[in-house]
């Protein structure tokens, strides 16, 4: 059987951060992409918008692998940014990795709306394998910040029913990790700078 295509695509990222519980359901792997055009005002990540950032470049198959070889320990990955649907192919080459090697969810964050994704074959081709997309610009006159959306106004756009609303509304709004250096990293929607 052929294998996936595309896993030598680089993935320009801002950051990862490979345990997590306030990004989606049950413990996840996140991954921020570097790079975002979409200027919605009022964004709380601006450090995300230049497309070169200080975060690594890595290839898809490379993060792929390392998602892979947590997957025990993890329940899926969540997508966000900057805006992961600037590097399609990236994410569809990672995402088509794990859905053919593992049974992790996967739920993307992106300010494209669900038309401009379906209308664009290269990010439609990105979501492909995904569970559920939330889609749309942040809108700041419409503040939400609990069930993943940022802005009252984004869209669940699920693939395969593996996630309810209910499921998301669960989602912890706010995650301190203390490492051993006592750095401290905030994530999640409540989150400096965790609305998206
Ligand atoms: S809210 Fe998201 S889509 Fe909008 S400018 Fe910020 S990073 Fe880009």
């Amino acid at each position: 059987m052929a294998g996936v295509s595309g896993l030598g695509t680089p993935w320009r990222l801002h950051a990862v951060l490979p345990r997590s519980t306030a990004n989606g359901p049950g413990v996840r792997y996140v991954a921020w992409s570097q790079g975002c055009a979409l200027a919605c005002p009022g964004c709380f990540n601006p450090e995300t918008h230049p497309a070169a950032g200080a975060g690594p470049v890595r290839t898809a198959g490379e993060v792929a692998d390392e998602v892979l070889a947590d997957a025990a320990r993890i329940e899926g990955v969540t997508l966000t940014g900057g805006e992961p649907l600037e590097q399609p192919a990236a994410v569809a080459a990672f995402c088509a990795e794990l859905r053919a090697r593992s049974d992790l969810s996967m739920i993307v964050l992106t300010g494209f709306t669900r038309a401009e994704i379906e209308s664009d074959p290269a990010r439609s081709a990105a979501v492909a394998d995904t569970d559920l997309v939330i889609a749309g610009r942040y809108n700041a006159r419409l503040p939400l910040a609990r069930g993943l959306r940022g802005s009252s106004n984004k869209e669940y756009w699920t693939h395969t029913g593996r996630y309810t609303a209910d499921d998301l509304a669960a989602v912890p709004e706010l995650e301190i990790t203390v490492a051993a250096d006592a750095t401290m990293t905030f994530t999640g929607m409540a989150a400096p700078g965790g609305e998206f």
